[in-house]
């Protein structure tokens, strides 16, 4: 058992928003019992998608990494970037980490993305938003060049999905250099999104505007656009008995509706580009060839009396250059951890993880691989919070089994990491860089340059 005298030592694996709340927690328990943490992650830097996925734009979301960044400076937490935690083939296996700390937290979040499963989906040209978020926010695992020659020739583009991530990737594509130019994105991402040839976005739902997942507030900011407009067609928005329903109890829907019917009904104005909601649309297939895509098929669809979808047989060719595909993130097995295949999720209870026989003792989980890809960045705060509760509470009644080995993993690993120290020094590099373009910071986004802006040896 954890000797509650000694030093406890946490290792958390994923310094996304999850990890690092978790991290933060556990510190505050300092005044009960030493502790310090370790917090790891496969990229160079922290914050996960709070810098992968939030859109550049969205400057005030973004600042939350300052936050996050703040957790970074207690002294008895480290950070360890550039470490792949696997079976031990590639990096550092989950059972080095077992024996070096009494307890290790799972918070390495939702990374994949789910298949539309329709046929076409594999063409070129039909991209996951996974892919196309990733490459707009700069991650290393991202080839700059990756979407400059699509974005130049590609004139239409079909985002099929209703959340705020397609929201987002419509805003992205559809914003000129001026809104732009005082993001963090790298300028290979600047250069190709304003020379892109866009002049149609439709965003494609399978149900009507009550049941779109998206908030009002990211909504509305894509009929703020300068040279966009956004249409939709009136017949859209006329509602069946469910939608009503939908409707009269649910606030975030009633809004949603509100502004949507006001977009049906106003008048059409000329602008560069034009988003076009199109709801009621059931993706069928992709058009296309091995040279890209021409089409996304769609049928139209009824809602049933419950809520659910029904084709109607009348299927409509929409002709798009690009595919992309928001419909949701998914969360990825790690080897020698019990995974819910169904749910994506590891099994857990309030964040223990479950084996076939119960908690495993001393494995703990949080955030998105612990619940699944729902929520705002500040649910994970609350997460988190559950998950240390519950190892407290194992601590409290000698459930928490006690490291093996007492030595520091971290004085042995033979591969470059990037410490704290080192993701400072790739932090002021990013916002001398952004200083340059008249902005706060510009991403770095290749990975051998952040490694050696950021590694000490090993
Ligand atoms: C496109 C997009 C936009 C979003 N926009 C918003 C928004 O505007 N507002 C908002 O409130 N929320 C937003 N969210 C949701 C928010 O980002 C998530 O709630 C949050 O990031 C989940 O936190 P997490 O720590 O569980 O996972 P993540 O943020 O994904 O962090 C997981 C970390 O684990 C690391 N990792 C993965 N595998 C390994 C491994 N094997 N070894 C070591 N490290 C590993 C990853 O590199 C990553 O850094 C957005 C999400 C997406 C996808």
């Amino acid at each position: 058992m954890a000797d509650q005298r000694d030093e406890l030592r946490v290792a958390v694996i994923g310094a996304g928003p999850a990890g690092l709340y978790a991290a933060d927690a556990l510190l505050g328990m300092e005044d009960r019992q030493e502790i310090s943490v370790d917090v790891v992650d496969r990229l160079p830097t922290p914050f996960g998608l709070v810098r992968y996925g939030v859109a550049p734009d969205h400057v005030s979301i973004r600042s939350v990494r300052d936050t996050l960044d703040r957790i970074l400076d207690h002294p008895r937490i480290r950070f360890f970037g550039g470490v792949h935690v696997d079976d031990g083939t590639q990096g550092v296996s989950l059972d080095e980490f077992r024996n070096a700390y009494d307890a290790v937290f799972l918070t390495y979040g939702a990374s994949a993305d789910r298949p539309l499963s329709i046929p076409g989906e594999e063409l070129p040209g039909s991209i996951s938003a996974t892919e196309f978020v990733r490459w707009y926010t700069g991650h290393p695992d991202s080839p700059p060049e990756e979407f400059t020659d699509v974005l130049e020739r590609t004139r239409s583009v079909a985002v099929i999905g209703v959340g705020n991530v397609a929201v987002d990737v419509a805003r992205i594509l559809a914003k000129n250099h001026a809104e732009l130019q005082h993001t963090d994105m790298p300028d290979h991402v600047l250069a190709a999104l304003v020379g892109s040839s866009v002049e149609m976005i439709h965003l494609i739902g399978r149900r009507g505007p009550a049941e779109a997942a998206w908030t009002t507030k990211e909504l509305r900011e894509l009929a703020e656009l300068a040279d966009a407009s956004v249409r939709v067609d009136p017949v859209d928005v006329q509602h069946g008995p469910s939608s009503q329903a939908v409707i009269s109890s649910n606030k975030v829907a009633a809004r949603n509706t509100a502004v949507i019917e006001d977009w049906a009904h106003q008048e059409e104005r000329d602008s560069a580009r034009i988003i076009r909601l199109r709801f009621f649309s059931r993706p069928v297939r992709i058009e296309g060839d091995d040279t890209g895509v021409r089409a996304l098929v769609v049928e139209r669809t009824a809602l049933t009396e419950s809520g659910g979808v029904e084709g109607t047989g009348q299927f409509v060719t929409i002709p798009v250059d690009l595919v992309i595909r928001s419909v949701g993130y998914r969360g990825l097995e790690l080897p020698g951890v019990p995974f819910d295949a169904a749910r994506a999720v590891i099994p857990n209870d309030a964040g223990r993880v479950l084996g076939p026989h119960g908690p495993i003792p001393g494995l703990y989980t949080a955030g998105w691989i612990k619940r699944g890809p729902s929520g705002i960045i500040g649910t994970n705060k609350k997460d988190a919070v559950e998950t240390v509760k519950a190892f407290l509470d194992d601590l409290d009644h000698g459930r928490v089994p006690g490291r093996r080995d007492d030595e520091d993993l971290f004085a042995r690993l033979p591969d470059p990491v990037v410490d704290t120290q080192g993701w400072r020094r790739i932090d002021s590099a990013e916002r001398r860089l952004g200083a340059l373009a008249d902005k706060d910071r510009t991403t770095i986004h290749d990975w051998d340059t952040a490694m050696e802006l950021g590694a000490r040896s090993g």
